[in-house]
């Protein structure tokens, strides 16, 4: 029995105290929402505010991104354990923000899993085609190819630890969702991939959310699919009542 997880990305957006103020007012709206782990995925410098505003709730706070390298010569780069040591549990990595602006392929996305896994991270590995790959019909090789190539080497152990975010690159930030049946659909391909690498049983457990512009109109829909586990939301993270919507969708 897969559990719900619903992960909010920031992406660069809120101050620290900006945070502050979001989550003291979305607090109160998720608390003893307990069917689904609640996560916001906040910027480097916010990360601290957000944890102390969320002390003794149902909410945790993760980062967006993690350096694969311990230490070292990586002007602007944040290691897991400088991460680790301020008590983050969970990172976004491979994000197409990521992939698209700054230049990330599969081969720094599986190093970087690997690094927040070794430091007893989780994470949550981003994934999903572009509209030309859906186009052409090749979105199952794209998305199963993405899943081998970004865990290679990550053993059937470690996947305890990592969350799929299936994103379909045409979806995020654009209003354009997938279908709940598309969803459904590429998540399961995912799976199936899963299971050629690791077996059934870690496929069937591993925990794959959909993220596409999801909102609190289309979230009840999308999150009824078997192999839709949860969401990575990005603009309706920034608002507490749209949030609330999508945690509700998940109870
Ligand atoms: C995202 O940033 O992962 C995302 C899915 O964004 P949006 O919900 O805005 O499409």
């Amino acid at each position: 029995m897969r559990r719900y997880v619903i992960a909010g990305n920031w992406k660069m957006n809120f101050t620290p105290s900006q945070a502050t103020a979001f989550i003291n007012e979305i607090k109160p709206m998720v608390a003893g929402k307990d069917n689904c782990d609640i996560i916001f995925c906040a910027p480097y410098v916010t990360i601290d505010a957000a944890m102390k505003a969320a002390e003794g709730s149902n909410i945790k706070i993760g980062a967006e991104n993690v350096h694969f390298a311990e230490k070292g010569a990586y002007t602007g780069e944040v290691s897991a354990e400088m991460l680790k040591e301020i008590g983050v549990e969970y990172v976004i990595i491979g994000h197409s923000e990521r992939r698209q602006y700054f230049g990330e392929t599969d081969e720094t996305v599986n190093l970087r899993t690997k690094a927040a896994l070794a430091a007893g991270m989780k994470v949550i590995l981003c994934l999903g085609e572009v509209k030309e790959q859906r186009l052409a019909g090749i979105t199952r090789e794209i998305v199963s190819m993405q899943t081998k190539l970004d865990l290679a080497g990550v053993s059937a152990e470690d996947m305890k630890n990592v969350i799929i975010a299936y994103e379909p690159v045409w979806a995020i930030g654009t209003g354009l969702t997938a279908t709940p049946e598309q969803a459904d659909e590429t998540c399961g391909q995912i799976r199936e991939a899963l299971a050629e690498i690791y077996g059934a049983e870690v496929a069937e457990a591993t925990i794959i959310q959909y993220g596409g512009s999801m909102n609190e109109k289309n979230a009840a829909e999308l999150l009824a699919k078997t192999n839709v586990d949860g969401g990575l939301i990005g603009g309706a993270s920034l608002v507490a009542a749209k949030f609330t919507a999508i945690v509700d969708a998940a109870q």
